[in-house]
């Protein structure tokens, strides 16, 4: 409550008047049985008591106009707790669904933010369900599981008063339930708890399943690996069962109990009323006002196990929510962060050193400094640590130790987005939104013109196979853009990161896969785009690298040889063997085609 107490504040009109008409269905619950008691002592058995009609209004009246006015009543009370419970339910409905609105946009808004580390460590099916159907279980249990108990709660109070009002003796035995109630009830419903959360989170591993297998179904049919995750699918669905299962015992047993013992209290009351009534102690009309309290009184009880397991459940799915807006971004813009201006381009990386678990060290005490348009290749073998240099240029991490700067200032003194904003970035294999193509190239500048996009995707050689789609730069995509060859997904991308205009451009093995063509094609594009910026470029094809200004051959976090492509086969160090041997691969491989079948 605390937490979402900022939420509800904001729709504090509209639960005040569902607060209203609450509190209107409760006095009307407690009226309810009046009218039947009146009339059982004053026109039923009129004799049977010394009774005197309290009310001068309705002591005048003949029996057969009072009974008139009496079931009028029935009727105006039974009126006035339908439009109260009418209003209290649309209200809080229309409240707790804005409530729900607001929190899950700032959850995705916050989860937008969380930082890659986050991101390795969760599995994004277990987020979507936090965001989807957690949030519609709070949603949906507020109202109709939370908002009865409130109401029940307020009726069992003000009922108690009133039963003791009318005969202490008789309320003390109705309330000798209570205690055994409650010892039963939170009993299991701690069992109820427990259980619900484990099929919570067995319904999100079922969701993380579905969306790693959905996300990569291609690898998943190559590998023939349906049956396997159909199998672990398949356990967390029938634990699920199970569980569910097991809550919905123990929910009805809860509410078996409190049934027994609601006719317990109901034939003690009813054995000790009869023998009050006959020694003129009360009336029929007030034993009967006690039993139908008794009865609604203790429904809050029977409701309280009915709806035990759901709010369980809303309470672990509140829980799962708090515990993702409790995660910190890992990187965030530091105190005193300032917009950067535009960038020259020059970097610098000062002893940098960096791990991704605090047992292994990833880069060790990197230093370099690039002017402004200079272009470094980082070459060498897997595993070495270059997409993380690069990644902490972009401040997807940041150092443990050491700086990272561009024209001459740590970046943690920039602010993160303006500084992600003037690094224009293509992968290996580039992401394409579920968007129309024009869409797609203006992600890298949101406010882009038509011409702008034009140019871009000139400059990235794709414009003319655009123009051949079905419907141009208004084709929509499919996720992951499947319906494109490799070639022309990534010069979508390379369209995308033009439009930025940027002065440092990260290029990650952003030709591997590619047959001769394409490659001459997307090549092509990458001159064009890194033309006069400061490039990195991260490849394993040394021909791609031998031209750039200078090579960085990182190895284990290191940076154990730099210089130009001359410089460093004259050092006869690890970069010229990796070239020779891989000069010597490629000659080996034109040989063999060559060679007759
Ligand atoms: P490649 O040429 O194969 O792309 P690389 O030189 O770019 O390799 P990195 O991807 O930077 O190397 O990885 C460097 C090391 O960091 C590897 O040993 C890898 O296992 C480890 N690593 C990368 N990402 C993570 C991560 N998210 N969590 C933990 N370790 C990671």
């Amino acid at each position: 409550m605390r937490q979402f107490w900022p939420y509800i504040k904001t729709q504090q009109g509209l639960f005040a008047l569902a607060g209203f008409a609450l509190i209107t269905k409760v006095l009307s619950r407690l009226i309810a049985p009046w009218p039947l008691k009146l009339i059982f002592d004053f026109v039923l058995v009129p004799d049977a008591h010394n009774a005197e009609l309290d009310w001068p209004l309705l002591r005048d009246m003949s029996s057969q106009t009072l009974l008139l006015v009496l079931a009028f009543a029935i009727v105006a009370t039974a009126a006035l707790r339908a439009m109260s419970a009418y209003v209290s339910l649309v209200g809080l409905s229309i409240a707790a669904s804005r409530v729900v609105t607001e929190v899950r946009a700032d959850l995705y808004a916050h989860l937008q933010r969380l930082s890659l580390s986050f991101y390795h460590k969760t599995k994004s099916g277990d987020l979507i369900t936090r965001i989807t159907s957690d949030m519609d279980t709070l949603r949906s249990t507020t109202v109709n599981a939370a908002l009865p108990l409130v109401v029940d709660t307020l009726t069992l109070i003000s009922m108690v008063v009133v039963m003791f009002w009318i005969d202490w003796e008789l309320a003390l035995i109705a309330m000798g339930i209570l205690p055994l109630f409650l010892i039963s009830s939170i009993k299991l419903t701690k069992r109820i708890k427990k259980v619900s959360r484990q099929q919570r989170k067995r319904e999100s591993a079922m969701a993380a399943t579905a969306a790693e297998a959905i996300g990569a179904i291609k690898v998943v049919q190559a590998l023939s690996l349906e049956g396997r995750l159909e199998k672990i699918f398949g356990d967390d669905n029938r634990q699920s069962l199970e569980d569910s299962a097991q809550t919905q015992q123990l929910s009805a047993g809860l509410q078996r109990t409190a049934e027994i013992l609601v006719a317990i209290a109901t034939a003690f009351v009813l054995w000790r009323g009869a023998l009050i009534v006959q020694q003129g102690g009360a009336t029929p009309g007030d034993l009967l006002v006690f039993i139908t309290y008794l009865k609604t009184a203790f429904k809050p009880t029977r409701d309280l196990a009915k709806e035990a397991a759901k709010i369980s459940k809303a309470i672990a799915s509140g829980e799962r929510i708090l515990d993702l807006f409790d995660v910190v971004p890992a990187v965030q813009n530091n105190h005193g962060a300032i917009a950067a201006l535009p960038f020259k381009g020059e970097v610098a990386f000062n002893n940098v050193y960096f791990a991704y678990e605090s047992n292994r060290m990833i880069l060790e005490d990197v230093s370099f400094e690039v002017s402004a348009g200079e272009r470094i290749a980082l070459v060498g073998p897997s595993g070495g640590g270059k997409s993380t240099l690069v990644s902490l240029l972009l401040r997807l991490y940041d150092p443990l130790l050491g700086q990272v700067c561009i024209d001459g200032k740590d970046i943690r003194d920039y602010t993160i987005e303006s500084v992600r904003q003037q690094v224009s970035i293509v992968l290996q294999e580039s992401v394409l939104f579920g968007a129309t193509v024009r869409e797609n190239i203006a992600y890298g500048a949101l406010n882009a013109t038509e011409k702008e996009i034009e140019q871009a995707a000139k400059l990235a050689n794709a414009h003319d196979f655009i123009m051949q789609l079905p419907h141009g730069y208004d084709t929509l995509m499919s996720e992951r853009g499947a319906t494109l060859s490799g070639g022309q997904r990534q010069r979508i991308a390379i369209a995308r990161a033009a439009i930025r205009k940027a002065r440092i451009v990260i290029l990650d093995e952003p030709t591997v896969g590619l047959d001769n063509k394409s490659e001459k094609s997307v090549n092509e594009a990458l001159r064009r785009l890194t033309e006069g910026s400061t490039t990195f470029l991260i490849t394993h094809d040394l021909r791609a690298s031998k031209n750039f200004d200078r090579l960085f051959y990182i190895e284990k976090g290191r940076i154990i040889e730099s210089g130009t492509h001359t410089d460093l086969m004259h050092q006869s160090g690890h970069y010229a063997a990796l070239y020779q041997l891989q000069t010597a691969m490629i000659s080996d491989r034109l040989k063999q085609a060559a060679a007759p079948i």
